[in-house]
């Protein structure tokens, strides 16, 4: 008998969310994970924005009974439009600093949010569709106004979204951000409004604490229910029998583990870029795998600030011109003088969180020494008018250092690009994968990244069907 039903590979949120759910249906669950720390991108104080968790799909983990507190108030966001000034919306309705126009835009604004947003999320937190009736059980969905809208609005580029409903530039620059950090494209591309829609209908409830309290909890109730998890291992290879079915993984020390099932919370691309060895290969789902694009963006950076002027939960980006100025310069390789700066409270008292997005993945000449200290140079320099002049860079994570650390190809934000094509037709359809009982659980998976804990929860529900006919398992699954 093999040792385990599944070895999830990452111990991410999503990997997290997986393997408590199956080990709460009863499987027996290792999580192997890189690192020596669980939590994955949301351990370390990267990530600003903690309000998309899912709780419906996550409701039979009773995490409250571990200590999840949540709160449906976000902290208000703060857009700065000049030196000193800023204004500041919050999630409802305008808070201050707007003039009467755009107060009235922020108000018509939420009112689509409002109409489209219920939409779009329950298209999201359901499974791709793949057979003909599923496309027909959504067929009512697409008839009313809502869907209509959705669609009209969808492929507008960030800029002409959200012209409609804003006359201050910084404003709308900051309003765009989300599109910059899920798609590769400036503020004229097109589909920016399909990110700015998807990101309004992840919004759920905040987590006290943020996210590395919540890889905490995750980490408790999965090992509640009996999950085993190994840190600081790291899967060098999925291994596949000769009839074609996943059935271990080999460690980067050599050791390999049996087990009927893998789930991989790690990106798609690194399954198949380097954990698959040649034979899973040859298909045409492992082809389109390796092209799916991850071409990351942003860059992480700590800085070190006693008593700054800036308030936690702003942004600050020169406007939607000169952002798409900025992405030109980034396609072409080269750094842009300024960004799209989106700055957080850090893990410590005196620290900040910086989030530098129109960042090259990798820069002509490579993340050299000189570039780096280019990059901080340029960084600072937007940020001096809000910051005292002692601030300084503490630390910095390039897309390139994103992709190394957490093995995350391209050093993309979610894995992948949340492109149109890879969102709702996705060439790696749900969680399945060709090889049988290889499931991808991580932010690759549907309905993709973001702090939801969606892919991991939709890909547990997915390998407990694919075991349904094996008895046991079948009477385990209806608990998911
Ligand atoms: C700079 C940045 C800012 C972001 N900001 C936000 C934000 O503000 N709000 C938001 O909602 N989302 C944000 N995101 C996205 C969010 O972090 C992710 O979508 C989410 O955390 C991904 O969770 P995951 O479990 O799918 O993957 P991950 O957190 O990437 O976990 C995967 C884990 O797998 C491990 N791993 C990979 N390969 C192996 C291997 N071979 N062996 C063992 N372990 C392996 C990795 O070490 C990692 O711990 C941001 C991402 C980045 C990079």
């Amino acid at each position: 008998m093999k040792a385990y039903d599944a070895i999830v590979i990452g111990a991410g949120l999503n990997g997290l969310t997986a393997a408590a759910l199956l080990a709460r249906a009863g499987w027996r669950i290792l999580v192997i994970e890189q690192h020596n720390e669980v939590g994955g991108l949301a351990g370390p104080g990267i990530l600003h924005d903690h309000g998309s968790l899912c709780t419906k799909l996550l409701a039979g983990l009773r995490l409250q009974d571990h200590g999840l507190e949540l709160t449906r108030t976000a902290a208000p966001l703060h857009a700065a439009t000049g030196a000193g000034e800023r204004v500041t919306l919050s999630a409802e309705a305008p808070a201050g600093g707007l003039s009467p126009d755009d107060a009235e835009g922020y108000r018509q604004y939420r009112a689509v949010c409002s109409r489209t947003v219920p939409l779009f999320r329950k298209l999201l937190l359901r499974p791709v569709p793949q057979r003909k009736a599923d496309f027909l059980m959504l067929l009512p969905c697409w008839r009313s106004a809502a869907a209509r809208e959705l669609l009209h609005l969808a492929p507008l580029s960030a800029k002409d979204f959200l012209d409609q409903f804003f006359v201050h530039d910084a404003l709308k620059a900051a309003l765009a951000v989300p599109s910059l950090q899920a798609m590769y494209g400036g503020p004229f591309a097109p589909f920016g409004a399909l990110a700015i829609l998807m990101h309004e209908a992840m919004r759920g409830q905040h987590v006290v604490g943020g996210l590395p309290a919540l890889a905490g909890v995750l980490h408790e109730a999965a090992a509640s229910h009996g999950v085993k998890t190994r840190t600081s291992t790291q899967a060098e290879e999925i291994l596949v029998s000769k009839a074609g079915q996943a059935c271990g993984v080999r460690l980067a020390t050599g050791e390999t583990i049996a087990t009927r099932m893998v789930a991989a919370a790690c990106s798609p691309k690194e399954v198949f870029g380097s954990l698959l060895r040649f034979g899973a290969q040859r298909h045409m789902f492992a082809w389109r795998t390796r092209h799916l694009r991850g071409r990351g963006t942003t860059a992480h950076m700590v800085l070190d600030a006693a008593a700054p002027a800036l308030l936690p939960c702003t942004r600050i980006a020169p406007g939607l011109e000169a952002l798409e100025r900025s992405f030109d310069r980034l396609k072409r390789g080269e750094l842009p003088d300024t960004f799209a700066l989106e700055i957080a409270a850090g893990r410590k008292a005196a620290q900040l969180s910086v989030l530098a997005h129109c960042v090259p993945y990798r820069p002509k000449g490579g993340w050299t020494d000189a570039a780096r200290s280019e990059l901080t140079g340029r960084v600072m320099e937007q940020l001096l008018p809000h910051l005292p002049s002692t601030a300084q860079v503490s630390q910095l994570r390039t897309p390139a250092d994103l992709e190394n650390e957490y093995r995350i190809p391209g050093g993309h934000c979610y894995h992948l690009e949340q492109a149109p094509d890879q969102l709702l037709v996705r060439p790696v359809p749900n969680f399945a994968s060709p090889v049988a009982g290889l499931f991808f659980c991580g932010s690759g998976a549907h309905p993709s990244g973001s702090v939801t804990c969606a892919p991991g929860a939709l890909a547990a529900r997915a390998m407990a069907a694919y075991q349904k006919p094996l008895g046991r398992l079948f009477r385990n699954n209806r608990h998911i």
